[in-house]
């Protein structure tokens, strides 16, 4: 039913605010009558009364970058993922259709920046300096930035050991950041555009550590033999959607995630692709 709404939506350009509402404002019947609509349009926030203008057609696009599992991954030819859910289900409450344009993680922020996505979603990390050229949405989960290594070196066993290793990142990410700052104490620091390429040169041997979110990283080593985890966690973090500065999408994600969040279905989808 969901989906037929937002189809007829997606056609609907010029969709009311009402029209929106009783598409995406979360009512499971079909005998929607104006006084329920009513009711959820003075419960909501304003952003989500609002007539959707962003993208022809009402299509939403979301930066990514689709190595990321289990945030944002490819499954046969569809990118799947937690990103792509909780994305999936805010697009079904605005009354948007939902496109993911798969990119490089450092083009992400440019893309929004410039408008040639709506938004970026792709385990993001809120940090003071994005904060200068994006504005992020409220957070949706945390997360923590760990090492990599391979089972059996001695080479890095602490965080400590850091400053004197040679450590693959992704170019960009906040792990590139951190060990950005190690490199004057003498880390040997190289960044990759992907973070499997990180993964791959720590398992060849070129690099002695990865510093990487902690559940791509769980993925990568249980797909490379012979590579684990430090059990001591490098930093916390907590991820969160990014919107071009000023933009009124902001205050629209916001409300879809607030009741997203209060319908439990964040929590359904993370516990969906993170067992505990
Ligand atoms: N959380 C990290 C960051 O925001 C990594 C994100 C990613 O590689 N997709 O920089």
């Amino acid at each position: 039913m969901k989906k037929i709404i937002s189809a007829i939506l997606a056609g609907a350009v010029m969709c009311t605010s009402a029209v929106a509402l009783a598409g995406c404002g979360g009512s499971k019947t079909e005998s929607k009558t104006e006084s329920t609509t009513a009711a959820s349009s003075a419960a909501s926030d304003k952003a989500t009364a609002d007539t959707p203008e962003k993208g022809a057609n009402g299509e939403l696009h979301m930066a990514t970058n689709a190595f990321f599992e289990p945030y944002e991954y490819y499954e046969n030819e569809k990118i799947v993922g937690i990103d792509a859910e909780i994305a999936e289900a805010i697009c079904d409450k605005l009354g948007y259709t939902l496109v993911i344009d798969d990119m490089d993680f450092d083009s992400i922020i440019t893309a929004v920046q410039s408008g040639k996505a709506d938004f970026g979603m792709a385990g993001m990390t809120v940090t003071e300096e994005r904060k200068q050229a994006i504005d992020f949405t409220d957070t949706y989960t945390n997360a923590i930035q760990v090492i990599i290594v391979k089972e059996g070196s001695d080479k890095v066993t602490k965080i400590d050991d850091l400053n004197t290793a040679s450590i693959g990142v992704q170019m960009g990410t906040t792990g590139d950041i951190y060990v950005t700052d190690l490199e004057k104490d003498g880390a040997a620091v190289e960044r990759f555009n992907k973070g499997a390429d990180a993964v791959l040169a720590l398992s060849q041997g070129k690099v002695d550590a990865v510093v990487i979110d902690n559940e791509p990283a769980k993925a990568f080593v249980a797909q490379n033999e012979g590579l684990k985890i430090l059990e001591e966690p490098f930093e916390n973090e907590e991820y969160a959607i990014c919107v071009a500065k000023g933009s009124d999408l902001t205050a629209k994600i916001n409300a879809a995630l607030k009741e997203l969040k209060s319908e439990g279905k964040v929590d359904e989808i993370i516990n969906k692709y993170i067992k505990a």
